[in-house]
């Protein structure tokens, strides 16, 4: 029987050996820390179906001189990691010109599309289905005319199918009772879920992939390789693994990966922070969104995460929990309740593109490699449908969603 070699446990990477187990394919998961800390297990909890608007929208960069100067804000470049990511920075704006957009929203609206109907049969193979509150997403504004200034992405979510309703001050506090005076304005976004906790989710996924007889090896990969007949990973420990198909689904560590066999990919780590409020004295029914502080509250089993921020400083530099706090001290004010004295930080790494598209599609250079990263904000969204598409990939079957927008070939 032939075997696939995903690399890679985190939402991307499971769901991908989910489907390829399936289809009845022998999988193998490298992961030198399958249990895992990073961006599958601490991000906001949310399926975020409606987020089909990239990073990079025409006018963002007027915007941008305001954003940087602020060190704690909602954006960061490291300024000595500046000149390695010039070339995604050259991509970024390039992508966020309106013909651009226009071409990526429904690219990012076709996975999004996927994701209930890819989900359902994992939530119910870990018995998760009454994990997923269905209470829409609530973003909050300072008034109607700081909403206004969004105008262009609403309408072109609802270009899209984006399902929302306008609220005022009053039914935004017959919502959510424990929202402070400063937003009077607010959007629920209705068809959006959040999970009990991301943390929990990837525990029983990690689980019911082990139990199929799935062979974990924890080790890193360090390269790929290939003959004319197969590929192989170079593991950490010098070993080679041999496979019919390779899954790199390595996240915001795919980049050196891919460059081993000469697929290049602009790829950066965008970082995020949160704190995770046990007693946080205050009770949400619904996922907050702060539009213009740009941060996310979560309800989720360990408590009310808070959680945001884009800095780009590489894979390396240790984490700013400064961000952490800040964040803190902006969730107070627009929740006046809410107690910040018991909080668990953490960062992680996002995998980002310049125009906010996973790379999801075969190597055009060496047969049998397939990539699944880059999925930036929306990796637990599109996890699943990803998955599914590597599956249709690997098996040489028409792919469910046009797979072109998302080919690594884009990068060349
Ligand atoms: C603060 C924050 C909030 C977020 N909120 C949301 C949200 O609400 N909804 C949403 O959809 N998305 C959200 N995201 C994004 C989402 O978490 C990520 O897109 C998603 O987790 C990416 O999954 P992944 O499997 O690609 O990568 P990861 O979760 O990063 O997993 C990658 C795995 O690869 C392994 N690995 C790395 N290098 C190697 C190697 N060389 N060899 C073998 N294995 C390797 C790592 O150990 C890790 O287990 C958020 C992210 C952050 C940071």
């Amino acid at each position: 029987m032939s075997k696939t070699i995903v690399l890679g446990a985190g939402i991307v990477g499971l769901s991908c050996a989910y489907y390829l187990i399936q289809a009845g394919k022998t999988v193998a998961i490298v992961d030198p820390s399958p249990e895992g800390d990073k961006a599958s297990f601490g991000n906001a909890a949310g399926f975020a179906v409606t987020e089909c608007i990239p990073a990079g929208v025409p006018g963002l960069l007027f915007k941008l001189p305001k954003l940087l100067l602020d060190p704690l804000g909602p954006l960061f470049l490291k300024p000595t990691h500046v000149p390695a990511m010039y070339p995604w920075l050259l991509e970024f704006q390039r992508s966020s010109s309106k013909r651009r957009v226009l071409e990526i929203a429904p690219a990012l609206a076709a996975l999004n599309d996927r994701t209930y109907k890819d989900f359902a049969p994992i939530l119910r193979d870990l018995e998760y289905e009454r994990h997923v509150h269905n209470k829409g997403c609530l973003v909050l504004y300072n008034d109607r005319s700081s909403f206004e200034k969004d105008r262009f992405s609403w309408d072109l979510k609802a270009k899209h199918g984006v399902k929302f309703e306008q609220l005022n001050a009053h039914e935004v506090r017959e919502l959510e009772p424990d929202i402070g005076p400063r937003k009077q304005f607010g959007v629920l976004q209705t068809d959006w879920s959040h999970i009990s906790s991301p943390k929990q989710l990837m525990d029983r996924f990690l689980n019911w992939v082990k139990d199929q007889g799935t062979e974990i090896i924890r080790e890193t990969a360090v390269a790929l390789e290939h003959s004319e007949r197969d590929v192989s990973v170079r593991l950490g420990n010098g070993e080679a693994l041999t496979a019919d198909d390779v899954v790199v689904a390595t996240g915001a560590w795919s980049k050196s990966l891919a460059n081993s066999i000469g697929d290049k990919c602009l790829l950066e780590s965008e970082r995020g922070y949160n704190t995770t409020f046990k007693t946080p004295g205050i009770s949400l029914s619904r996922e907050l969104l702060f539009a213009e502080e740009m941060f996310a509250v979560t309800p989720i089993n360990e408590g009310l995460r808070v959680g945001g921020a884009a800095e780009f400083a590489g894979l390396k530099a240790p984490p700013n929990y400064e961000r952490s706090r800040a964040l803190a001290k902006l969730a107070s004010r627009m929740l006046p309740k809410l107690q910040t004295d018991t909080g668990d930080q953490w960062m992680g790494h996002r995998s980002a593109t310049p125009d906010s598209l996973p790379v999801i599609g075969s190597s055009p250079k060496v047969r049998g490699v397939h990539y699944a990263f880059g999925h930036g904000h929306l990796g637990l969204t599109q996890g699943p449908a990803t998955g599914r598409l590597i599956a249709d990939l690997v098996l040489r079957r028409e792919p469910i969603v046009d797979v072109r927008p998302y080919g690594i070939e884009r990068f060349t």
